[in-house]
């Protein structure tokens, strides 16, 4: 494993660029930073976080216990401590997660200052999957660092740079939104020279007000840039983002006629065939046919979006060597989740939905449903979370725009608005077989394991755990 670059800094260099005063036992090195005591790796700083629910301050006893070198906590909790023998190490600072930030933005900048070319990602669907094709197209260009997993947020995006190793030549960082000005908070530590936008859908309609919120707040990404920063997003967003005061390069892509670079075509392979698909591309009109271990035209989309950013920073996409790397691309649980259980063809994309997301899954799971061959094409929809006031028609219209598609022969509805939805679906087409059920219970369990030879696809939002119905169906013979 790779030194962490904070393990090379000594103790006074991370208080000055934290902002902190160090306080009691003062030796050693920090080996890495960590915010949760049940995954804190020894010789770690645990930084107490404040957060709604529940203080960090209230575990830096229980993060020594477990090896912790040194905590991060702010002063209005060191007032009332009491360390009289000094024999732990504190950083106290005024606010630790603005200490956590600046630390993180300090490491990327003395990173970048050695050479570190940094990507930045964004938009509502396709973040992790764009990250993790970049990651795996770059790594055969040099070392490189990506956001672990889903840390995207005010408190993963500065934990992925405090976790930036030394020896790293590209970084892949993903960053996600809720609202209005995050992401120029986010983008501001870590600047890369190109930034991404995956794609434009209603997800946290709630946080944003409406789809020019979410296009102003996802346009936040090309924020601090210069003239050799290079701007990739949809063509099809291609008049709607806000790209004033941006003097880079632009690149879009998508599949339409324009896009530069531009999805020609897609074939899903065979079942005996490894899963995933043949996918034929024009970068600047050269033609590329990649082999794709994903489904579905929006990771068609997705794998543009990371060849627009290759392209863009003058990388040559020779076509073997991009197989190579998109062999080995595996993506973290939940997406697009292939499996038979009770001799049912199941579907798992219920790591997260919202409206253009579920579009997406249901029309992916059509093509792959019609490769296997199935029977019958049924779909467990949950509930959309974070849509604010308009969740109520998002859910109906999507119950009567999935209800349409021809190739469905059933739907079950789970959670808040499952009713609302049946509803709004029989409206449309009344022979369907349709059912709701407020949760996850063993008749939407049978519901399920009844579709022998059929194809189910899962999809709803994680608070959802539509998942669950795996399990429950393999545990029960
Ligand atoms: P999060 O906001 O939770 O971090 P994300 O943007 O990182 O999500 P992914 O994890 O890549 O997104 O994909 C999540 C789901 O979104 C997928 O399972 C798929 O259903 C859908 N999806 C992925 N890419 C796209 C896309 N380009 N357009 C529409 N939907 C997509
Ligand atoms: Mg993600």
């Amino acid at each position: 494993m790779s030194t962490l670059r904070l393990a090379t800094w000594p103790l006074e260099k991370i208080a000055e660029k934290a902002g902190a005063q160090l306080h009691g036992w003062r030796d050693g090195r920090v080996s890495g930073v960590s915010t949760d005591t049940r995954s804190i790796a020894p010789g770690a700083l645990f930084v107490a976080l404040r957060g709604e629910r529940f203080d960090g301050h209230r575990f830096v006893e229980s993060a020594f216990e477990r090896g912790a070198s040194a905590a991060l906590v702010d002063a209005a909790w060191w007032g009332d401590y009491a360390d009289p023998d000094g024999a732990q190490m504190f950083f106290v600072v005024d606010d630790t997660l603005n200490a956590l930030a600046r630390l993180g933005h300090a490491l990327w900048q003395e990173a970048t200052a050695e050479g570190l070319h940094t990507v930045a990602v964004t938009g509502s669907n396709g973040k992790t999957t764009t990250k993790e094709l970049l990651s795996a197209l770059w790594s055969t260009r040099g070392k490189v660092w990506a956001t672990p997993g889903n840390l995207n947020n005010h408190i993963g995006v500065p934990l992925t740079l405090c976790a930036l190793p030394v020896d790293c030549d590209h970084l892949i960082c993903e960053m996600g939104a809720n609202h209005i000005g995050e992401i120029a908070h986010l983008v501001r530590l870590a600047p890369g020279s190109a930034r991404v936008i995956t794609s434009i859908g209603s997800a946290h309609l709630e946080g944003f007000g409406s789809m020019e919120g979410i296009r102003r707040g996802k346009s936040e990404i090309f924020e601090h840039s210069d003239a050799d920063s290079h701007a990739v997003f949809p063509f099809s967003e291609k008049d709607e983002l806000v790209l004033e005061g941006f003097s880079g390069t632009r690149w879009t892509f998508g599949h339409q006629e324009g896009a530069r670079v531009r999805v020609v075509s897609l074939r899903e392979r065979a079942p005996g065939e490894p899963s995933g698909m043949t996918v034929g591309l024009e970068v600047d009109s050269r033609e590329l046919t990649l082999s794709l271990p994903l489904l579905g035209m929006h990771n068609a989309t997705n794998l543009a979006a990371a060849l627009a950013t290759l392209a863009a920073n003058g990388v040559e996409l020779d076509e073997s060597l991009l197989n190579e790397a998109l062999a080995r691309l595996v993506l973290p649980g939940g997406r697009f989740r292939q499996l038979v259980v009770q001799g049912v063809h199941i579907l798992d994309d219920a790591y997260n939905a919202n409206p253009s997301s579920v579009r997406a899954s249901v029309e992916a799971f059509e093509r792959w449903a019609a490769a296997r061959d199935c029977q019958g094409r049924y779909a467990v929809l949950g509930e959309m979370l974070e849509l604010g006031e308009g969740a109520a028609g998002a859910h109906a219209e999507l119950a009567r725009w999935v209800a349409l598609r021809p190739s469905i022969d059933g739907l079950a509805f789970v959670g808040g608005f499952s009713e609302l939805m049946a509803r709004s679906a029989l409206e449309v087409r009344s022979e369907l077989d349709v059912c709701a059920f407020s949760s996850i219970t063993r008749e939407l369990t049978d519901w399920v394991g009844a579709r022998q030879g059929s194809a189910v696809l899962l999809k709803g939002s994680r608070g959802g755990r539509l998942e669950t119905i795996v399990d429950a169906l393999t545990n029960d013979p």
